[in-house]
């Protein structure tokens, strides 16, 4: 077996193998791996025992009940695969990422959120039954009413309880495949805020990308969407068609990323939006997962790749923090093609769950040597404002500051983990780096 790069989507990497077979008896300690799209290094393997097992080839729907919607799966599928045989018929998963390109077990390790959160939570909040595999080579299930330390330990987890082999769970019934969206431009941070909660009344999907890089009275001036399933009487009556397979063509030099191209990409993104509201029907591709038209996008951030800040601010930090988020940014020169904004609604049991009330914010930034240094100071500052960061997108978090933030939960997750996992067979880069794993 010859060794390969093995990547996160922030094109992090180790170099090592990646087995699509999953006998837990050959290759101790070991990390399950859907299709790499956490940003950081929670799917990459420590770099003194560099192997992964990728789960991708167990993809079955094993069960759909097409009265209630319960779905049940191997963890390799991914919701792509699910949708295109789903969607036409009429259902949706209760809860989806970004993107497409994520497995049940992925979706489940990272609890991943939407649009939805403040009226649904997290992927993990639907799921009724997980089959796994523990490290002394038990099949059990669990869910929230059977083996629940178990169930709580692993939504959210990161792959460190065991491998998810089945999830169960109910999908949600749409009237229509199609999106009605309305979209509207806003001045600054402090509107987008007041305007994003507001619309969370209202709409049971809302989402807003600001610009991060202006300063003074137009910071954080943005583009905040909302959007709810058309009815049947607005939607045209064809399925929408899915966009075509673009690829983002070279590995791009580094000095492309500069705040001035970003500057430009912020500027443009903005006024795109002429009028200052629109609203119509949309593709349930381009509003949920326009990241997914063109494939290897990470390319774009070259060779050193980029991480992911994501972390939230809750309610508690009282008015005004996503300025002083901003602020701390901007006063480091931190660039962002992205910054995203969405609302955050109640706090899951699972004992690693990422959102809590409040707002969640996440940039992408490309690495370079200041990197670690910026984010110690995003850490800090989120840290006061009683927040925390988001484990799927981490790589450059230090543990002292990830124990700090989760002072409470914490020791929860880690005594189950020990129950389960008394030698730590399942470990992940990450938890080499958070929670001092042997490497
Ligand atoms: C463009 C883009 C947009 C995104 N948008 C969002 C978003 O809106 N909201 C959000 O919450 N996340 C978002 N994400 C992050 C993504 O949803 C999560 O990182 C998700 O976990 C990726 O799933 P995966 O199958 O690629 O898992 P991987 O990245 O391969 O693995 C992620 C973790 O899951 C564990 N794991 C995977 N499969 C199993 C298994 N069978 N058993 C045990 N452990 C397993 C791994 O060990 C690892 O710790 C986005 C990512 C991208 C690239």
């Amino acid at each position: 077996m010859t060794d390969s790069r093995i990547e996160g989507w922030g094109r992090t990497s180790v170099v090592g193998q990646e087995l699509s077979f999953d006998n837990l008896e050959q290759s101790p300690p070991v990390l399950f791996r859907g299709l790499g799209r956490s940003y950081g290094d929670s799917s990459l393997p420590p770099s003194a025992n560099p192997v992964v097992v990728n789960t991708t080839r167990a993809n079955r729907m094993l069960a759909f009940d097409s009265a209630t919607g319960t779905l049940r799966a191997e963890a390799g599928l991914s919701l792509l695969d699910l949708h295109r045989t789903l969607l036409p018929r009429g259902w949706f998963v209760p809860v989806t990422p970004g993107t497409q390109f994520v497995t049940l077990g992925g979706a489940v390790a990272a609890d991943v959120h939407g649009k939805n959160h403040h009226v649904d939570g997290c992927f993990g909040s639907h799921v009724r039954r997980l089959k796994m595999r523990v490290a002394d080579g038990r099949v059990v299930e669990c869910g929230p009413d059977l083996e629940r330390e178990l169930f709580l330990a692993t939504v959210g987890g990161m792959g460190l309880t065991g491998q998810i082999l089945e999830v169960e769970f109910p999908m949600v019934r749409i009237p229509t495949p199609w999106i009605w969206q309305e979209s509207e431009r806003v001045g600054d941070i402090d509107e987008y805020i007041e305007k994003l909660k507001e619309s969370s009344a209202k709409f049971p999907m809302t989402v807003g990308w600001i610009d991060c890089l202006t300063p003074g009275k137009h910071m954080g001036r943005g583009i905040l969407m909302k959007g709810r399933w058309a009815h049947s009487h607005e939607a045209p009556s064809k399925f929408p068609s899915e966009p075509p397979n673009l690829r983002f063509p070279i590995e791009a030099p580094e000095w492309l990323l500069n705040p001035l191209s970003i500057k430009a990409f912020n500027f443009g993104f903005y006024w795109k939006h002429l009028q200052k509201k629109r609203e119509g029907i949309v593709d349930p591709f381009s509003y949920f997962w326009p990241l997914d038209f063109v494939k290897d996008w990470n390319r774009m951030y070259g060779r050193r790749g980029f991480t992911q800040y994501q972390c939230v601010l809750p309610n508690e930090a009282g008015p005004g923090a996503a300025r002083r988020f901003l602020e701390v940014l901007t006063k480091r020169g931190g660039a962002s093609f992205l910054c995203v904004i969405k609302d955050c609604g109640a706090e899951s049991p699972a004992f690693l769950s990422f959102p809590k009330p409040g707002i969640s914010v996440a940039l992408d930034i490309a690495i370079r040597n200041d990197t670690q240094s910026l984010i110690d100071d995003l850490n800090e500052h989120v840290l006061k404002e009683g927040g925390r960061i988001y484990l799927a997108k981490d790589t450059f978090t230090r543990p002292e500051h990830f124990r700090a933030m989760e002072e409470k939960r914490l020791p929860k997750f880690l005594a189950a983990r020990e129950k389960w996992d008394p030698q730590h067979r399942f470990r992940s880069a990450q938890s080499v780096r958070l929670f001092g794993d042997a490497p």
